[in-house]
């Protein structure tokens, strides 16, 4: 193949071309290509060569008119030689012994281009991808796609007295509804409710006044045990998938514990993105019993401070279009966060996490063609995550506080989110 490379002339449009029959027009043997300006075989180029270089000159034994085939072309060079300046193969073609080393230091140098750019080419290490498959493999065994334990919780009653909130919020979203539907399905139609979603959410805040002022005292939350049951769960989930995190287990109890209070809400938040619909800005857990849209959470006790920036949120990440790979890590990352309240072993968990992002980062760099900026749009999420977290603190300690409505919530969820350090 080298030296082919080496001492063919350019190839003729004839070779590209596979109905021909490549024959050598010297001998008849099978051809390999042009050389020296011919279709010939092997044979016959290097005997051109060899003759040239030698400037040997033949002498035909019999009467100058031998017939040169493949099984005879070593018996008369002269006739051989004859024939192939005949056919007009040419000695200027072939490289001189300073040309060919040339050739072939090229060639030489291009494999070696190859190889340092093959060497940079940004890959990720076994040890990466080894941890990437254990948290997708952890996230498939901790998150149900058919959602079909939600029959199990406490039904979901979506009637009952509307609250002042829950009216705003059931307008809000109904005239959200209504102005995607007549927007249609373009392509655009998702960023146009998006614009129309924040539009409407000035319209609320213009509305003045705080939604919860001049609520009655204690409202019926009809949601409230569905969706208590629902967090519950997921706490569940969450610690199920905390475990296989590589490295969380590892850690001392008071520290998992420590993460797991404060990072539960977080990655709950994140892994419910999955069942998140822009269409309608609802998360759909299977049937219509499950679909939730904002004005089902106002039932529970949560008001538009927290779910406003929820719902932003929700759109923000699905937009990102995050690989399944992306999305686990993302949630690993959120729960391995140092900077947590009680945490004990900061370094140690830094050093967890910091093999994360850098897992992250080099899948994007692999993976993600055109995610230049995606770990840096990935990591201010985890920022928005963090008031979103504050937040929803904030609404569950005065929910709490409300004995009528904290017997609603689980052993679970109180041990959680009940005593939040500080
Ligand atoms: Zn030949
Ligand atoms: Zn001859």
């Amino acid at each position: 193949m080298e030296a082919t490379a080496v001492s063919t002339s350019a190839p003729g449009p004839e070779e590209f071309d596979r109905n021909v029959p490549r024959i050598c027009s010297v001998c008849g043997d099978k051809a390999t290509g042009f050389h020296f300006n011919a279709m010939t075989c092997e044979g016959c180029k290097g005997f051109f060569r060899r003759s040239m270089k030698r400037k040997a000159s033949f002498i035909c034994p019999f009467s100058s008119s031998c017939t040169i085939t493949k099984d005879n072309r070593r018996h008369c060079q002269a006739c051989r030689l004859k024939r192939c300046l005949d056919i007009g193969m040419m000695k200027e073609f072939i490289l001189t012994d300073e040309e060919v080393q040339r050739k072939k230091d090229l060639i030489q140098k291009r494999k070696e281009e190859e190889a340092a750019r093959e060497a940079l080419r940004p890959r990720l290490s076994k040890e990466q991808s080894h941890v990437i498959a254990i948290l997708v493999e952890a996230h498939h065994k901790t998150y149900d796609e058919s959602y079909s334990d939600f029959t199990r919780f406490r039904p979901p009653v979506r009637e009952g007295p509307v609250t002042r909130s829950a009216s705003r919020a059931a307008s809000l979203h109904s005239l959200s509804d209504a102005s995607s539907s007549s927007l249609g399905h373009s392509p655009e139609s998702t960023d146009m409710k998006v614009m129309n979603f924040n539009n409407l959410l000035m319209m609320y805040q213009d509305d003045g006044g705080s939604p919860e002022a001049s609520e009655e005292e204690s409202p019926h939350l009809s949601m409230l045990p569905h969706l208590a049951d629902l967090v519950s769960y997921s706490i569940q989930k969450v610690i199920g998938f905390a475990k296989m995190i590589p490295g969380f287990r590892e850690l001392t109890a008071e520290d998992q514990i420590a993460l797991l209070k404060s990072s539960a809400i977080e990655v709950i938040m994140l892994r419910s993105n999955q069942s998140f619909n822009l269409e309608d800005m609802s998360w759909s857990c299977g049937g219509p019993d499950f679909k939730y849209c904002i004005n089902d959470v106002t039932k529970a006790g949560h008001t538009l401070d927290l779910l406003e920036p929820l719902v932003k949120f929700q759109v923000g990440l699905k937009k990102l279009n995050l690989h399944e790979e992306e999305h686990v890590l993302l949630m690993a990352i959120c729960l391995l966060s140092p900077d947590r309240p009680g945490v004990q072993d900061h370094a140690r968990i830094e050093l967890l996490q910091d093999r994360l992002s850098d897992a992250l980062q080099a899948y994007i760099r692999v993976h993600h063609p055109g995610g230049r900026l995606l770990y840096a749009k990935m990591i201010q999420k985890l920022a928005d995550l963090r008031s979103l977290n504050e937040e929803h603190s904030k609404q569950y300690r005065s929910l709490s506080f409300q004995p009528e409505h904290s017997m609603q919530l689980t052993p679970l969820v109180l041990e959680v989110f009940g005593s939040q350090v500080s």
